[in-house]
Formats: structure tokens, C-alpha cells, sequence
């Protein structure tokens, strides 16, 4: 089973995926923390991705695509996407890469935060790349680049909308009655 959880940063992506890898056998990848070893390893890619990153745009759809494409191909029984995919072109690589394996998404569940509470919950974690600059323009990223994955998962009947308010325990459980059904 391939899982995509869906949401703008700052929606409670990460904690969620925590909570979901620890109750569902899924691999959990965030291509967030694959650039962020990158960095911290200092390699050419974790260098060109780092300042990009800090502007809060997107890195270059080929790069994010390798580095996915190798970690799907090992963990072909199931995989918890976080903050992949970002762009329509990384969603059709996607559905490309897991239909050579016979294989195809089972869920997509977008977690639903408003704007300001998102805004107010990232200056709180004060992350690098988490000034209020940097906040707005990812939003921003979010909303012209990502936001049309709703419509196209949607019209392939996989998403799933869930509000992203709540509790930690309140969110997630409402996550399991998707997966679980
Ligand atoms: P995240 O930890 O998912 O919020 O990602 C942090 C930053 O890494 C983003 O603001 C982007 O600059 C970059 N990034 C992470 N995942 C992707 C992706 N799928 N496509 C492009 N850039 C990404």
C-alpha cells in the first residue's frame, strides 16, 4: 500500500507521518529530510539544493525524481510519501515509476489548515529555512505549484480531505479510518 499524505508546510505533514509509520508497515519518505542529509553531508547536491531551500522554492523536479526513484524501487511493499509530490510533473513520474512495478497509490489524504494557523505554527517550530519571509513565499510555492495535486488526485478518486486542526491523537485518528477501510 503507497500512501501520499498532501498539505501545504506547516500542516502537520511530518508529525503525522510519524504517528502512521509506527501503526501501518509503511516506509516513511520525506524528500525534505533526504535534502536535508544532503546538507548536512555536504554533498554537490545538498549544496545547490541548500539555497534554494532557503528561498523556500522548489528544488529541480529531475533531482527530486532520482533521488525517489531509488528508495521506491527498495521499498517496493509500501511507502508513505511526505511532501512528495510537489508538482504535476512529479506526480506523473510517480504514478510512472510505481506502475513499472505493478503498483499504483492507494491514498492521498491532504491534511485542510488555513493560512494564518499555518503561518503561526511554523514561526513556533523555527526551523533554518522558517523565517516569515521565507514562510509566505512557500506558501505561496504551495499554493501555485502543489495545490493542483488535489484536483488531480481527486479526479483519480484517491484523496482524501481531513482537517489538519486538532489534536495530534484527533488528527490521527481520523488518518486511520482512511487507511483502515
Ligand atoms: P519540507 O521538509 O518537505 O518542508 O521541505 C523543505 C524544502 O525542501 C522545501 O521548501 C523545498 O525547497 C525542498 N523540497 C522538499 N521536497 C521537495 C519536492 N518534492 N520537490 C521540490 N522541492 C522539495
Amino acid at each position: 500500500m503507497h500512501v501520499i499524505i498532501l498539505g501545504a508546510p506547516g500542516s502537520g505533514k511530518g508529525t503525522q507521518s510519524i504517528e502512521i509509520m509506527q501503526h501501518f508497515s509503511l516506509k516513511h519518505l520525506s524528500t525534505g529530510d533526504m535534502l536535508r542529509a544532503e546538507i548536512a553531508a555536504g554533498s554537490a547536491l545538498g549544496l545547490a539544493a541548500k539555497a534554494v531551500m532557503d528561498a523556500g522554492n522548489l528544488v529541480n523536479d529531475d533531482i527530486i525524481i532520482d533521488m525517489v526513484k531509488n528508495q521506491v524501487q527498495s521499498h517496493a511493499s509500501g511507502v508513505l510519501f511526505d511532501g512528495f509530490p510537489r508538482t504535476k510533473a512529479q506526480a506523473e513520474a510517480l504514478d510512472a515509476m510505481l506502475k513499472e512495478l505493478g503498483s499504483e497509490i492507494a491514498h492521498v489524504i491532504q491534511l485542510d489548515v488555513a493560512d494564518e494557523e499555518i503561518i503561526k505554527r511554523m514561526l513556533a517550530r523555527g526551523r533554518e529555512d522558517d523565517n516569515e519571509e521565507t514562510i509566505r513565499n512557500r506558501l505561496a510555492v504551495y499554493n501555485e505549484q502543489t495545490a493542483p495535486l488535489i484536483d488531480y488526485y481527486q479526479k483519480a478518486g484517491k484523496l482524501s480531505r481531513i482537517s489538519g486542526t486538532g489534536s495530534v491523537a484527533e488528527i490521527f485518528s481520523r488518518i486511520q479510518q482512511i487507511l483502515e477501510k
